[in-house]
C-alpha cells in the first residue's frame, strides 16, 4: 500500500514535469522517427543499410530544425538502438507533437525501382501500395509478444491493415498538406532524386500517433545509383535540406511564423493523467472497478477536424446543430450529437455522412475518457 502511495506520487509528479516541460512550451513540437535500429537492419543492399541512412538523415533534419526559432524537435532515437513500433508513436503522443515524421528508404527486387514516396495513413484502393506497408509493418514480428500487443494484428494479412484504416481519418487534411510539402521540396532536387508523390497505405508507426503524421520512404537503397547517393553525405544533406524546408513551410502555413497557440490546459493531457491514475491504483481497490462497470458509455460523432477554431454556429457545419467542440491532440474536434444507444448513434452517424461529412465516424466515452466502440457495445 506504501509503495503504491509513492508510485502515484512518482506518476503524478511526472505526469506535472512532462506538462510542465511540454504543455507550457510555444514552440512547435515536430517528432522525428529514424526507421529500425539494432537488430532491425531494415533494407540492406550492397552495404546500403537503411537503419543507417535513415538515422543519419534524421539527425540532419533535426539540426536544421533546431536552429530555427520556436522549434522543439523531439527524437525516437539518436543512436543505433531498437525502439518498437508502438513507442515510436507514444513517444510523440506523449510529448503532445504537432507532427510526426517518420523517415525511412525503400527497397524492391527490381533494382530499376526508384523514387521517394511519401505516405499519409489511410486505405489505398491501388494494392501496390500495401507493399510498402508491408515490409515497414513486419517488423512487429521481431517483438516478442507481438500479437498480444498488437491485438491480433497480421502484418501480411490485407484484411487486417485495412481494420486499422477506419477510424483513422482525422488527420488526413494536415498529414496530406505536410506529405505534398515534403514531395514539392523533392522536386526541386531536380535529377537527383525522382520524387514519386503522396500516396496512402497503413502503416502500424502511424496508425498510433495522434497528429499528422506522415512516412517518408527517402528512395531506394536497392537501386545502385539511388542508393548510393542516399547513402552519400552530400545525398543526405540534400533529402534532410528538403524534409526540414517542407515542416518549416508546414509550420508557416499553419502556425505562423511564431510562436505556437496554445489553448490552455489540453483535454488530452487531462485524459492521460486520469488513465495514469486509474491504472496505478492499488489492485485490491475495487471501487474503481464498480465505479466503471456503472457508467454509461456514452456515443458522439466526429464529422470534422481542424487545425482552426470555427464558431459553433449551425451554419458552419451544413445546418447540423448540437455540435460540441475539443481540443486534443493539437487539434480541434468537432462533435455531434449525445447518445448512450448506440443504435442511436449509427442513425446520427448516417445522419451526419448525409450532410456530406463522407470520413464521419462514432466514437465513444466512458468516464470522461475515450474508449473503443468494441469496449462500448460490450
Ligand atoms: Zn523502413
Amino acid at each position: 500500500m506504501f509503495i503504491s502511495k509513492i508510485k502515484i506520487a512518482f506518476t503524478l509528479l511526472i505526469t506535472i514535469l512532462a506538462i510542465d516541460s511540454y504543455g507550457q512550451s510555444n514552440d512547435f513540437k515536430v517528432t522525428l522517427d529514424a526507421g529500425h535500429g539494432d537488430h532491425d537492419f531494415g533494407a540492406v543492399y550492397s552495404g546500403r543499410i537503411e537503419k543507417n541512412i535513415a538515422l543519419a538523415i534524421v539527425l540532419k533534419v533535426g539540426k536544421i530544425l533546431e536552429a530555427q526559432p520556436k522549434f522543439d524537435v523531439i527524437y525516437t532515437r539518436k543512436t543505433d538502438v531498437f525502439v518498437d513500433l508502438v513507442e515510436r508513436a507514444n513517444i510523440a503522443n506523449r510529448a503532445n507533437s504537432h507532427i510526426f515524421v517518420s523517415i525511412h528508404c525503400n527497397a524492391n527486387r527490381n533494382t530499376a525501382a526508384d523514387g521517394t514516396e511519401t505516405y499519409v495513413m489511410g486505405m489505398n484502393k491501388i494494392a501496390s501500395n500495401l507493399e510498402a506497408a508491408k515490409k515497414e509493418n513486419s517488423v512487429i514480428t521481431l517483438e516478442k509478444d507481438y500479437k498480444r500487443k498488437y491485438e491480433g494484428f497480421d502484418p501480411n494479412s490485407p484484411e487486417t491493415m485495412i481494420g486499422m484504416t477506419l477510424m483513422q481519418e482525422e488527420y488526413l487534411e494536415n498529414s496530406i498538406s505536410l506529405a505534398s510539402k515534403v514531395e514539392e521540396k523533392f522536386a526541386l532536387l531536380g535529377k537527383k532524386l525522382r520524387h514519386g508523390g503522396v500516396k496512402q497505405a497503413p502503416f502500424m508507426v502511424l496508425h498510433k500517433a495522434y497528429m499528422p503524421r506522415v512516412l517518408i520512404e527517402t528512395g531506394f537503397v536497392s537501386n545502385p545509383t539511388e542508393g548510393d547517393l542516399l547513402n552519400s553525405e552530400e545525398g543526405q544533406n540534400d533529402i534532410a535540406k528538403a524534409i526540414a524546408d517542407a515542416i518549416i513551410s508546414y509550420k508557416l502555413e499553419f502556425f505562423g511564423d511564431g510562436e505556437v497557440e496554445n489553448v490552455g490546459e489540453k483535454p488530452s493531457q487531462i485524459l492521460k493523467e486520469n488513465t495514469e491514475k486509474v491504472n496505478d491504483a492499488p489492485v485490491n481497490d475495487n471501487k474503481v472497478g464498480v465505479k466503471d462497470a456503472a457508467a454509461e458509455s456514452i456515443f458522439k460523432i466526429q464529422f470534422l477536424a481542424s487545425q482552426k477554431k470555427i464558431a459553433l454556429e449551425p451554419r458552419n457545419f451544413k445546418g447540423l446543430q448540437n455540435v460540441s467542440i475539443v481540443y486534443e491532440d493539437n487539434i480541434y474536434k468537432y462533435l455531434y450529437g449525445e447518445t448512450s444507444d448506440y443504435e442511436k448513434a449509427k442513425n446520427q452517424l448516417s445522419e451526419v455522412k448525409s450532410k456530406g461529412y463522407d470520413s464521419a465516424f462514432m466514437i465513444a466515452f466512458k468516464n470522461g475518457k475515450k474508449i473503443s466502440i468494441q469496449e462500448a457495445t460490450k
